[in-house]
């Protein structure tokens, strides 16, 4: 019998990683995932490890290749970059390794790509239009970035490994996908590493006092994590996609006080909000134009903010039950709206 093709997914056991073996392996792929566990939690893999068609290894894709990777390399025929820490407090501990993983490990990966013939998507961000002008942000908008802020390890090594992508790609050294992510969130988030829609519900399901940075004012747009597993794969599959970035994200837009007043619908607390100072460089609006999206990959978010958050609130009453974080049962939480 013929061997299965390989999807590699490097950074695959991280929040949305984990999720895209996941859908990749009832694809039918075989699965080959690459994490170095920085920032990723083994138990988004619990349901994955006993299948046949996954393997693990474990890696930092700024060392060079394993030779399990390199030995399969003829049996690999889509490789998926997500392997970048992606909350601003993780991604800043580190920056050098931030940078690095966004430049010499995607180079790392994209030579793999040529020598195995593989199609790749690179996972880039929202981040490379910085505090942007224009809204909402479409593809073509080059961005306001601030190179030499605390934010740049991440916003500039996604904007470098963007560039090399495309490089890789005009040269047709390699079939290159380029997606850019605006947040996301949903299960297999970590409680903490520090990011809003999990602080929040933490925080609520805790009862401890809720953190807000800055009043409150500024916007995000929030994707459902199944929803943006569903479009990077549609990104990867679709044909003469090679040399454009897609944004993939909800176009719903919140200010961080509605999404609280959201979280709150699902878990009462009577917890007090406590306004810190807005980190440095940090947006005040964010918001996909996703008209490429829809045109290219015919694809929209179709999971509501309301809807998502139950599903999460959810996950993490019983992530943190079973971290012994939380002692009040699930059920004691209202989770039904
Ligand atoms: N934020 C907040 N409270 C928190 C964590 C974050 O108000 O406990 C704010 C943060 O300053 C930013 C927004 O929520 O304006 C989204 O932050 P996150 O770290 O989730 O993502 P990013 O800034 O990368 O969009």
């Amino acid at each position: 019998m013929k061997e299965k093709k390989i999807a590699l997914v490097a950074g695959g056991a991280g929040f949305i990683g984990s999720h895209l073996c996941a859908r990749l392996l009832e694809q039918g792929w075989d699965v080959l995932c690459l994490d170095n566990m920085l920032t990723a939690r083994p138990g988004n893999l619990r349901a994955l490890t006993n299948h046949p068609g996954f393997s693990f290894v474990r890696a930092d894709i700024t060392d060079p290749l394993p030779d399990e990777v390199v030995e399969q390399a003829d049996r690999i025929e889509r490789i998926y970059n997500l392997a970048c820490a992606a909350s601003p407090p993780h991604y800043q501990s580190d920056p050098e390794h931030t940078m690095l993983t966004n430049v010499v490990g995607t180079d790392r990966l994209l030579r793999l790509a040529e020598q195995s013939g593989a199609r790749f998507l690179l996972t880039s961000t929202s981040e490379v239009y910085g505090d942007p002008e224009q809204h909402p942000q479409r593809e073509d908008y080059r961005g306001w970035v601030n190179c030499t802020g605390p934010r740049a390890c991440y916003d500039e090594g996604k904007r470098a490994a963007e560039a090399m992508a495309f490089d890789f790609g005009r040269l047709q050294r390699a079939e290159v996908r380029v997606a850019r992510i605006f947040n996301t969130y949903g299960p297999h988030m970590d409680p903490r590493d520090g990011r809003v829609v999990s602080n929040l519900i933490c925080q609520a399901l805790e009862g401890q006092e809720i953190t807000i940075y800055g009043d409150g004012s500024q916007t995000r747009s929030f994707c459902y994590v199944s929803d943006l597993v569903d479009g990077l794969i549609r990104l990867m599959e679709a044909k003469d996609v090679s040399l454009t970035p897609v944004n993939l994200g909800n176009p719903e837009e919140y200010t961080i006080t509605q999404l609280l007043e959201q979280v709150r619908a699902l878990v009462p607390t009577t917890a007090e909000v406590v306004y810190h100072p807005l980190p440095v460089d940090d947006p005040r609006r964010r918001r996909p134009d996703i008209g490429r999206a829809r045109a290219l990959l015919g694809w929209a978010p179709r999971v509501p903010l309301a809807a998502g958050l139950a599903e999460t609130v959810r996950w993490f009453a019983e992530e943190m039950q079973r971290m012994q974080l939380l002692e009040l049962p699930v059920q004691e939480t209202r989770l039904s709206a």
